[in-house]
């Protein structure tokens, strides 16, 4: 799998809103909004799919789930709650082959989700 937008993000080649950056993690605004809060949690180094990850990548998972929760609770709506979404290949609606996890909140979020 070849390199994706967030690559480039990665690499400061084009622009993003970041929110959250670390050895590892880097955090953004997403570009379509679907919630007043909408940010996207990407391990710097990619991997195309949550199918793709393998056994030495869990604490990589680990910290982009860490790094969404400490964002919430820092920014002050932990309490009230949010959703932490990935979206793996067609049926799951990824269009972004570079794993990442989606945080929306600041509104309730309907379930099942479409
Ligand atoms: P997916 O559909 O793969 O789960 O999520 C990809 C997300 O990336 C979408 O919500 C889309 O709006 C967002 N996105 C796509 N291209 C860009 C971009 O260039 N910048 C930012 N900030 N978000 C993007």
């Amino acid at each position: 799998m070849g390199d994706t937008i967030f690559g480039k993000i990665i690499r400061r080649e084009i622009p993003a809103d970041i929110v959250y950056e670390d050895d590892e993690v880097l955090a953004f605004r997403d570009l379509n909004p679907q919630a007043p809060v909408h940010v996207l949690f990407i391990p710097k180094r990619a991997i195309p799919t949550l199918d793709d990850a393998q056994p030495e990548d869990v604490a990589l998972l680990g910290r982009l789930l860490l790094a969404a929760a400490g964002y919430a609770r820092r920014e002050g709506f932990a309490e009230q709650g949010y959703r932490v979404v990935n979206n793996c290949r067609e049926y799951g609606g990824q269009t972004v082959y570079h794993l990442h996890l989606h945080l929306l909140a600041g509104r309730h979020l309907g379930w099942p989700p479409g």
